[in-house]
């Protein structure tokens, strides 16, 4: 009995000091001797537990579990030591070398693409004068493509080589040459008044230069109400014009054709270099052609389900890559698809 009271009584007295020795420890090599003091082959719990031979079977028990849970708390201290040990020496080794002040080296940053930035803004010229953003497919059926903007079906635009047919079960699809589509849906799925503008890539089956390319973006903007005219829509213009460019410039109306307007217009804008005295850029005529427009025609209001005598609507086809070049300075359209970093960077 004595005994056990003996073995008992270190064993609470290893209890009640081991948790100090840990705390003291201050690198990894001192924790693995605080923790060999007490589990190590010579430590203190082996020296005490191959004496309990000598015990009854129920002192053995009662002194067993104490080492057991004795060895179980000071493997849990020394995996939680040790790895707060490790944390403190990266640090301090971290703090010889870095100077927080130093500049850093900087992280690239990525921009977004001039073409996405002038559809952007763009756009938001356009929000900010009562437009509505509408959205549409890319790949098209000829219906609104095409017939309903009163295409007839004999239209050179629909011959192979200026549209891409995409070939699908059933239907025959294309891919958009136009985003005026976009007018189709907006006004079969809604109801007059319209005010919208539709932003988008669109297709053409064209040889690639420095004007021309088989991908471009538009934006195209639309009105319908029961009283709108061309003076409207010059105005419009002549607003976006100067939020765009920063500059105020005269806008000329020019008879055109399109088959989805009537009347039809080019828009041509006095030359931003030369203020309309002419000049290399406008090829001395003083003014730049940068649209179409006009008057939507009766046939595509009919066909979208609306009385051509009550409603009339403008509309207006802006191409993307051209109002860039114009306010970027830029000859060559090819350079905006070319994802060259050195062109991309300047702006
Ligand atoms: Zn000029």
């Amino acid at each position: 009995m004595p005994q056990t009271q003996e073995i008992i009584k270190s064993l609470e007295k290893i209890k009640s000091e081991y948790s100090a020795g840990a705390d003291r420890a201050k690198s990894a090599a001192e924790l693995a001797d605080w923790k060999a003091r007490y589990l190590g082959k010579k430590g203190e719990l082996a020296a005490i537990m191959s004496s309990l031979g000598g015990l009854s079977v129920d002192d053995k028990k009662i002194a067993g579990r104490l080492a057991n849970e004795i060895k179980t708390a000071v493997e849990e201290i020394y995996e939680k030591s040790i790895r707060s040990i490790h944390e403190s020496e990266y640090i301090a080794r971290l703090g010889a070398v870095s100077d927080l002040t130093l500049p850093s080296v900087g992280v690239p940053r990525g921009r977004t693409h001039p073409l996405s930035d002038t559809m952007e803004e763009i756009s938001s010229i356009f929000v900010s004068l009562g437009f509505a953003v509408a959205d549409g497919p890319e790949i098209e059926d000829d219906y609104h493509n095409f017939a309903a903007l009163n295409f007839p079906d004999s239209h050179p635009a629909k011959e192979m080589q200026d549209t891409f047919y995409v070939s699908s079960e059933g239907a025959e699809k294309l891919l958009r040459t136009h985003t005026s589509p976009v007018q189709i849906r907006s006004m079969k799925g809604g109801t007059p008044p319209f005010k919208f503008i539709a932003p988008g890539r669109v297709y053409r089956h064209e040889a690639v230069d420095a004007t021309h390319s088989y991908v471009f973006h538009q934006v195209e903007g639309f009105c319908v109400d029961k009283k709108t005219n061309l003076a409207d829509l010059k105005t419009v213009l002549e607003t976006f014009i100067e939020k765009f460019f920063g500059k105020k410039s005269s806008v000329r109306f020019r008879p055109s054709y399109f088959p989805f307007t009537e009347p039809s217009v080019e828009v041509d804008v006095e030359c931003l270099v030369c203020s309309g005295a002419g000049c290399k850029a406008c090829k001395n005529s003083g003014f730049i052609e940068l649209l179409g427009a006009g008057m939507i025609h009766p046939n595509v209001l009919s066909n979208c389900g609306l009385d051509p005598n009550v409603w009339q609507g403008y509309a207006f086809g802006i191409g993307v890559e051209r109002f860039a070049m114009q306010k970027y300075g830029v000859d060559d359209m090819r350079l905006f698809y070319k994802n060259e970093m050195r062109f991309l960077r300047q702006f």
